[in-house]
Order: structure tokens, then C-alpha cells, then sequence
């Protein structure tokens, strides 16, 4: 027998309980089936759980501690950003006037929304130094596709027969993805002793079919490519274009910008760098912004100002479309809004260098224990290599399990794939330095294990609710049919 807390909300379930308690109707009935279609209705009614209130709450308060999430520890996920989201971001996100609109409300009527979008994009065309941006899409990942999109209608305006498009071996697996759904074929190129794009690769793999090139910056091992400005002009010289994957923005506010380096496109994960709670899926937000000669490619609708008002705009000829229903998720454009505004240009650039900062401090910390191959000029993240200790008997995969049991969500594993054992921690700016302190003593902790008690960190997680799980059985047996059914069941 499972303990109560481990039992589902249906297993919960006692015929007759009521979650809430209202008042005899005073309107008449009416027989639904006079009103809607037949065999639109459902046969049997819903088969929902019936518990009281204090059940539901007590039920979803003890599943909410289950996970770990950033306000319960430390969260080093490389590459994702998991800083703490003040909670004024959520305070803001929640009044009426943003959370109750209407994506089908007019424009007039929700002005005041709309100016925040067009002022969101105008901060973010200056922290990119570029020329306009979007918030439309709704991920990084999708801002990436929009990116690759209005790279395609720039070769087609200007008649380029482009056919590549050049993409680091050390890439986000989002980058080849979004190349090959744009309809161009991603080419590899290595990387050097010093962690950075090989330029003598480059230039053997850039022609005249090369559309472009993405390129994350500060790239994947942490490390900031400090060539970009020669490896923007051998893009540009057969006409490609730049395009930075901004998924690391969070090491360069207010110190580096990505149109001085030579990009031309930028995705800007907003709930990663400008904080909203995130992960499990989402909610996320991708703006992109590009410079002023790809402004008239960008997705539609804009938003204008009109003689001091603000409205939806379909006027850009050249656009990719729209590329989804509405226009984003608003909400996390709000936090964003908010985050910025709170912290303003000086404790933008102050969050990046203190990033930068926890991350250098704790290489240090972890660099005697583990090796870390590419370790010279880590910004806000960086990556060690468990090969020594698979050496010994324990993998990466192993050591992450077991930080589990420290009450630590684990780093990043296995990405990028150019490390062998590979594990990309990212502390970010929001932890104190007690918090570095105490996971490296666990790091190190879990290093001295490996010979005194290795099936401590074998057999880890030990502490949390499920042990070690099928880490791919959910995705590759996924019985669709079940939802389809759910109806009949
Ligand atoms: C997170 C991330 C992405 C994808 O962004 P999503 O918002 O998750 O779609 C792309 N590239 C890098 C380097 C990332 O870290």
C-alpha cells in the first residue's frame, strides 16, 4: 500500500464528495440535446474525482514538493538558465488587466498591452544593438524556425540559390532541427583545442550555397567565440547571414552586443535570461530580432504606433506570415517586461558579470576533482568531464543521480556531445556563494565515493519519490490511442 501522498487524485475519489457548495439554480433546465448535436455530446458523464477542497489543495501542495523546482534548491541545469524568478514578476503577470484579456478583444481596448509588447521590443532591439524585433514566437526553439525562415525569404528576395546552412558540432540539438524544417541541410564544423569554432574547418565547408550560419554565443562549453568578427566576415562574404542562438544571453547583457559581433538574427529565450518559471515543457517566449535589412521579413502582425495609438499591423510585405494563432505568450513577455524594468541597464550587467562570476568561482572549486577540457575564459557556464571516474567505475550519468539525493536538481548530462561524460553546470547569478560551496562539497563528496562506497552513488536516487526510471520507455512506447479512447474507457 502506497502512503497518501503517492496515491492518485482518482484512487482519492469517494462517490458523493463535493469540492464546492452552490446554491439551488434559479434558472430553468434545459435538455442539452435540444441545443447541441447529438453525437457531439458524450455518452457517459465525466469521469471526474470527487473529493472535498482541503483534499484537492492537500493533494497538489504534497505533488508540488515532490519535484524539485528553483524555489525548493539549487537547479545548475547548463544551458537552461534556472535562475530564481522574483516573485514581483508574477504579481505583475497576474492582474486583470494582462491575465483576463482576450486574444479576440479589440485592439483599442487593450492598449495598454500592446504597448507593452512594443516597448518590450524596442529594450530588446537595444540589448542586441539590433534594428527590430518580435515577440511572437513562443520558444526559443520557434524563434530559431522564424529565424532560418526569414533567412530563406532573404536569399528568395535577392534570387541567392542557397542551399547549407553551417551549424558548430558542439550545437543544441534545436539548431540542425530548425535548419532541416526551413528546408536546408545543416553542415558540421569542428571544434578547436580551444573549445571555439576550427576557422580553417569554416572556410572549408563555406561556399556560395552556404545560406548562413547559427552559432550559440557563448557557445555550448561556456565559452565565449572570441573570433566571431572573422567568422561573420567569411559568412558575409558569400552573402550568408549570422544568426545567434541567444539561448546564452544571460553571460552578455550590457557587455557584449550581438550586432557589433556580426549577427544578423538573434532568438532571445526570454524565460531563461529575463525569468519566468520554466522547464517541464514551458511556458517559454523566443522573441527574435534581426538588423534593419531583414526588419521587412519578420513575422506578421507588427505592432505599430499610430498616432499615439498602438494596433496590429499586416502590413509588411516580404513577411514569413504569422506563425501561430494570436500572438505569443503574453505572460512571459509581461515577467520579462518586469524583470528588465526592475533591474534596469546596471543590474542587467551587474546579473551577467555576477553570473559569470558563480560559474568561474565553482570551475575552480571542481577543477582538482574533475577534468574540465575546455576551461580558458568560461563565462556563465562551463562543462567538466567525467571520464576519470567512469575510469573508476562510476559514469556521469551516475554522479547526477546521486546529487539527486543531496537534494540538488542534477546539471545537464551528455550535452554537448563533443565532451566525453560530458556535465554542463550553469549556477547562475541568483545562488550565494554558500550554495556553491556546499554542491562542490557534494561533487567532491560523490568523487571520494566512487572508492569508499561506490553503491552509494550506484543505487542513488535514494531519497526521492521514484528510483532510477526508464529514462525513454514514456517517449518511445506512447500509446495514443489511450487519449483518443479516453472517452469510451
Ligand atoms: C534552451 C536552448 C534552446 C531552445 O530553446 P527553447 O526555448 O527550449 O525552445 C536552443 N539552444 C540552446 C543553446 C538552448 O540552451
Amino acid at each position: 500500500m502506497r502512503d497518501s501522498s503517492s496515491t492518485l487524485i482518482f484512487e482519492k475519489s469517494k462517490k458523493g464528495r463535493d469540492g464546492v457548495s452552490l446554491p439551488p439554480s434559479e434558472c430553468p433546465n434545459i435538455d442539452i440535446s435540444t441545443k447541441i448535436n447529438q453525437n457531439l455530446l458524450r455518452k457517459k458523464s465525466l469521469d471526474l474525482p470527487a473529493v472535498s477542497e482541503p483534499e484537492v489543495v492537500r493533494h497538489y501542495t504534497n505533488l508540488s514538493a515532490k519535484n524539485h523546482h528553483i524555489d525548493k534548491g539549487f537547479y545548475p541545469l547548463g544551458s537552461c538558465t534556472m535562475k530564481y524568478n522574483p516573485k514581483i514578476n508574477d504579481f505583475i503577470a497576474s492582474f486583470d488587466g494582462f491575465k483576463n484579456i482576450h486574444p479576440l478583444q479589440n485592439p483599442e481596448s487593450a492598449q495598454g498591452c500592446l504597448e507593452l509588447m512594443f516597448e518590450l521590443e524596442i529594450i530588446l532591439n537595444k540589448i542586441t544593438g539590433m534594428h527590430s524585433s518580435t515577440v511572437q514566437p513562443s520558444a526559443g526553439s520557434q524563434g530559431e524556425y522564424a529565424g532560418i525562415l526569414v533567412m530563406s525569404k532573404y536569399h528568395e528576395v535577392k534570387n541567392n540559390e542557397k542551399k547549407t546552412i553551417i551549424i558548430p558540432e558542439s550545437a543544441h540539438g534545436t539548431n540542425p532541427a530548425s535548419v532541416v524544417l526551413g528546408g536546408y541541410e545543416p553542415i558540421k564544423v569542428g571544434t578547436d583545442s580551444r573549445g571555439r569554432v576550427d576557422i580553417s574547418d569554416l572556410k572549408s565547408k563555406v561556399d556560395k550555397y552556404t545560406a548562413g550560419m547559427m552559432l550559440t554565443q557563448p557557445n555550448t562549453l561556456g565559452l565565449f567565440e572570441d573570433h566571431i568578427e572573422e567568422i561573420s566576415g567569411i559568412i558575409h562574404d558569400v552573402d550568408g547571414l549570422m544568426y545567434m542562438d541567444g539561448a546564452n544571453l544571460n553571460a552578455l547583457l550590457g557587455i557584449a552586443k550581438p550586432s557589433v559581433m556580426g549577427f544578423d538574427i538573434t532568438h532571445i529565450n526570454l524565460h531563461k535570461t529575463f525569468s519566468t518559471p520554466h522547464g517541464g515543457g514551458g511556458p517559454g517566449a523566443g522573441p527574435i530580432c534581426v538588423v534593419e535589412k531583414l526588419s521587412n521579413f519578420l513575422p506578421n502582425p507588427r505592432i505599430v504606433k499610430n498616432n499615439g495609438k498602438f494596433e496590429f499591423s499586416f502590413k509588411n510585405k516580404d513577411s514569413i506570415g504569422r506563425l501561430h494563432s494570436y500572438y505569443g505568450n503574453f505572460l512571459v513577455l509581461v515577467r520579462a517586461y518586469s524583470y528588465i524594468l526592475s533591474l534596469g541597464d546596471e543590474g542587467l550587467e551587474k546579473m551577467s558579470r555576477v553570473a559569470i562570476l558563480n560559474a568561474n568561482y565553482l570551475k575552480k572549486k571542481l577543477q582538482e576533482t574533475y577534468d574540465v577540457p575546455y576551461s580558458n575564459g568560461s563565462m556563465h557556464e562551463f562543462v567538466i568531464s567525467a571520464l576519470k571516474q567512469k575510469n573508476r567505475g562510476v559514469k556521469a550519468l551516475d554522479i547526477a543521480k546521486s546529487l539527486l539525493d543531496y537534494n540538488y536538481h542534477s546539471p545537464t548530462i551528455y550535452f554537448p556531445i563533443n565532451v566525453a561524460e560530458s556535465i554542463m553546470i550553469e549556477p547562475t547569478e541568483s545562488e550565494s556563494i554558500d550554495t556553491l560551496d556546499a554542491f562542490a562539497d557534494a561533487m567532491i563528496e560523490i568523487d571520494k565515493d566512487i572508492d569508499r562506497n561506490p553503491d552509494k552513488i550506484l543505487d542513488a536516487p535514494t531519497t526521492t519519490p521514484v528510483r532510477r526510471l526508464n529514462e525513454t520507455k514514456a517517449n518511445r512506447e506512447i500509446d495514443v490511442n489511450y487519449f483518443l479512447s479516453v472517452d469510451e474507457k
